[in-house]
């Protein structure tokens, strides 16, 4: 390296010691057109290595027992998406005991909330680095949850470290907090960590009550420990007080939203989003 360089300088002298010879129509447009070329192959190839121009990150947005966690299961799954759950990766935080475990576990034994900062950090870290990791469908659930961390998102999106990035929503629209509070109270989870497969009371066979065998893997089915009736009440409570704040966001800031309607069975709820996104596999 360090014996080219006055070689180069060399040449450069060279060069301007010609350009005293009067320059012909030819050469002013052969300049020109050069010009312009590196111009528009300057443009060109800024556009295609910006981030990542066609990442899509869905919003899985829908109270408790709207259905979130099955249809993420499934797109995750069937359609590769990368899934960022804000409350896996609390958990992974606390199991890992991070200094951000660490600090979210006081406030949660502290009976606090986690302040907006603390999860707009983690998230947008997470989507960074999905991003970085050429991740093109993103699922982020559990996120935002309030109207300070929707706001956030969106601005990340339009002028932050996220931009150029696709925000859209998948709204899992359910009319009444009666009709979540009965699937949450009827809701049993298989308790086979790898699976987590949800079922309702109400639609197993007797034998199947009999046993409490999951049928995708005889897991053991259980009552989750969270879906008991007065924590399940809170829920639903907190997401009701804030849900119309949030779309109201999303609708002024025109993000995209596929609102659908939660109270049909969950497969039918995957099938309705799946036809209008026209997700291809
Ligand atoms: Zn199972």
């Amino acid at each position: 390296m360090g014996n080219q360089a006055p070689s180069l300088y060399h040449y450069s002298v060279e060069t301007k010691g010609s350009v005293h010879v009067k320059m012909d129509t030819l050469t002013i447009l052969l300049i020109g057109a050069v010009i312009v070329s590196a111009a528009f192959l300057f443009l060109k190839t800024r556009k295609n290595s910006s981030s990542t121009p066609q990442a899509q990150v869905y919003v899985l947005f829908g109270g408790p027992g709207s259905g979130k966690g099955t249809v993420a299961g499934r797109l995750v799954n069937e359609y590769n998406f990368h899934h960022i759950s804000t409350g896996n990766m609390f958990r992974d935080n606390i199991k890992n005991q991070t200094e951000l475990g660490k600090k979210v576990s006081e406030l949660i034994q502290a009976g606090a909330l986690v302040p907006d900062e603390i999860t707009l950090a983690m998230v947008q870290d997470a989507l960074v680095q999905a991003l970085n990791n050429k991740k093109t469908a993103i699922l982020l659930d559990g996120f935002p949850r309030t109207a300070q961390q929707t706001k956030a998102l969106i601005d990340m999106i339009k002028n932050g470290s996220l931009k150029g990035v696709e925000l859209k929503v998948i709204y899992m629209h359910v009319p009444s907090a009666d009709m979540l509070l009965d699937r949450l109270t009827s809701r049993l989870t298989c308790s086979n960590p790898a699976c987590q497969a949800t079922y309702s009371i109400k639609t197993l066979t007797d034998e199947e009550k009999a046993s409490m065998k999951c049928r995708a893997c005889g897991g053991e089915l259980k009552k989750r420990a969270d879906d008991e009736v007065e924590s399940i009440k809170k829920r639903i409570d907190t997401f009701t007080t804030t849900e119309k704040d949030i779309t109201d966001i999303f609708d002024a800031d025109k993000i995209v939203t596929y609102k659908l309607d939660a109270t049909q069975s969950i497969p039918q709820v995957y099938d309705d989003f799946v036809a209008q996104v026209g997700l291809k596999k």
